[in-house]
């Protein structure tokens, strides 16, 4: 939902939501309150919601009993109502409910428990005729005492009529009614407090929490701490607020790790590259020093000090090319020429050029192509030359001492991809090193401390060639049997580009074949 949505609804809840609890509770309590009301008081009286509006009806109500007896005794035993006895007992119970009975003939007081001189009884009581017509409801008098006052006509001695009052004085507010009050404004404060409550938690999960979840990501950033995770848990703007937030901080630790990481290539790329270049130079200085010294006293030593030092500035040269070159890959300072290739075409004559160099030392390689043979593939193809030779003289490289080196080359149709599988019978590679030798200036144990010189970028070169073609390439191998590298590269299809994601790339393992 929404944040206005919801404080839209925050709103609406707090206007309505006290009227509806409030009014159904104050309901239940004045239903309950004149309900006690009746039974303290005896009274009859059938009260309403309504009669809250009137305090007259509640304390008129109680004597309603009272006045239904008196007004039968009036039409059936009117005599009864002369008799001290009981009105003194009848005046007793009207105490208990508040009020007092006065009885009249003829407007002189007969009867009164109530404490007014008879002058102001004169004041306070109806005339008898127009008590009468007044009924149950009463007749309110104010003036100095103001009271209800119920009236009964009966007959008296002589056919006079004589009248017979309940006088009940409105300055006493029943404790009941009292109650009520007090317990209505306990019931207001109640329901807006909770209100309020409900509120404060239903906006403070859904505002204060996801706001301070948010400070503190941003305190974390701020102190260079990046790993922690901000959860969105709702789908309002500050849940959206919360999920941006969350990406950023992906990124800026992805960005950091990545930061990190490359500082640390960069430092033991400075430390290969001194170390690199040291070894050679530790020995053309020893090899010069040994000519300087006469140490090479016959021409035919001088002749393999001189071979030996180029050499070695061979190696130094071609170390420093394959570094110029990754350096220029790795920043994609070199442009690739990509082209549409005929497949077969193309590796018949790699492997024609290849061959005539292998031959030249023995080397036996293998070479089959299966599949359609018009398929094409985008390439450069110096760059992809440059990816074929690096394995193969990889191969020759690291070849098992005492065996015949061979070297196979196969490349297999599958479809949306051209698979390429280039073995060998050398001497493998650890399972440990399996997953590090792409990585620029790595180099096995095993390589370091062979004579076969190397720099350990030449794998790297071929994975960044590899990979900006859109391809894959993997290797199998298995120590002291030899090594296999496969590659996928896409197959050509009208209107394909090169730029395609990664994700649309084949992650099939190939399985090994030998050649
Ligand atoms: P290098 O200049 O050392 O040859 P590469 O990047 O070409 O650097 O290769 C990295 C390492 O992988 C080599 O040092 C070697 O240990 C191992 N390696 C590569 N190709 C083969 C292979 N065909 N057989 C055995 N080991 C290999």
């Amino acid at each position: 939902m929404k944040l206005r949505t919801k404080l839209k609804i925050a709103f609406v809840i707090m206007a309505i939501m006290p009227v509806i609890l409030g009014a159904i509770a104050i309901g239940i309590i004045v239903k309950i309150e004149m309900n006690r009301i009746r039974d303290i008081y005896g009274s009859t009286h059938d009260y309403k919601l309504s009669d809250l509006y009137s305090p007259s009806a509640i304390l008129g109500g109680i004597t309603d009993d009272v006045y239904e007896d008196l007004q039968m005794l009036a039409e059936k035993q009117p005599q009864q109502l002369t008799d001290t006895g009981y009105l003194t007992s009848l005046s007793n119970d009207l105490t208990s409910k508040l009020s007092y009975l006065v009885v009249r003939e003829e407007n002189n007081v007969m009867f009164s428990s109530a404490p007014y001189s008879e002058t102001d009884l004169a004041e306070l009581l109806p005339d008898g005729e127009l008590a009468q017509k007044l009924g149950n409801a009463g007749v309110y008098k104010g003036g100095k005492y103001q009271a209800i006052v119920k009236a009964v006509r009966f007959a008296g001695r002589d056919g006079r009529y004589n009248e017979v009052y309940i006088v009940t004085p409105m300055r006493q507010i029943i404790p009941q009614f009292r109650n009520l009050i007090t317990e209505v404004l306990l019931i207001i404060i109640g329901v807006l407090a909770l209100t309020s409550f409900i509120l404060y938690i239903w906006i403070n999960r859904s505002i204060i929490r996801p706001i301070d979840r948010l400070r503190l990501g941003t305190q974390n950033i701020r102190d260079g701490n990046l790993d922690f995770e901000i959860k969105a848990r709702s789908k309002d703007e500050l849940g959206d607020l919360c999920r941006d937030f969350e990406e950023m901080r992906g990124r800026l630790n992805k960005s950091e790790q990545e930061k990190i990481k490359s500082d640390a290539e960069e430092k033991e790329l400075i430390r290969n590259i001194s170390h690199d270049l040291k070894t050679p130079l530790t020995a053309v200085k020893g090899y010069v020093e040994g000519l300087r010294d006469g140490i090479a006293d016959t021409p035919e030593k001088q002749h393999r000090y001189v071979l030996t030092i180029a050499n070695k500035v061979e190696d130094m040269d071609r170390l420093i090319d394959e570094l110029t070159l990754f350096s220029r890959l790795d920043t994609n300072r070199i442009p690739y020429d990509f082209v549409k290739i005929n497949v077969k075409n193309y590796f018949d004559d790699c492997v024609d050029e290849i061959n005539l160099d292998l031959e030249a030392q023995n080397i036996k390689l293998g070479y089959a192509f299966h599949g359609d043979e018009t398929m094409e593939t985008m390439a450069d193809p110096n760059q992809l030359k440059r990816v074929i030779n690096n394995i193969v003289s990889n191969s020759v490289k690291y070849r098992q001492p005492g065996r015949d080196c061979e070297i196979g080359i196969e490349v297999f149709d599958e479809g949306d991809y051209i698979h390429v599988v280039m073995s060998d019978n050398g001497k493998g590679i650890n399972y440990k090193d399996l997953p590090r030798i792409f990585d620029r200036f790595y180099r096995t144990d095993e390589s370091r401390t062979s004579p076969q010189s190397g720099s350990g970028i030449g794998l790297a070169i071929v994975k960044k060639i590899v990979e900006d073609h859109k391809g894959r390439i993997w290797v199998e191998s298995v120590e002291g049997e030899g090594t296999t590298f496969h590659l996928n590269l896409l197959r050509y299809r009208e209107g394909m580009r090169l730029s395609l994601p990664d994700s649309q790339m084949n992650t099939r393992q190939g399985k090994r074949r030998k050649t």
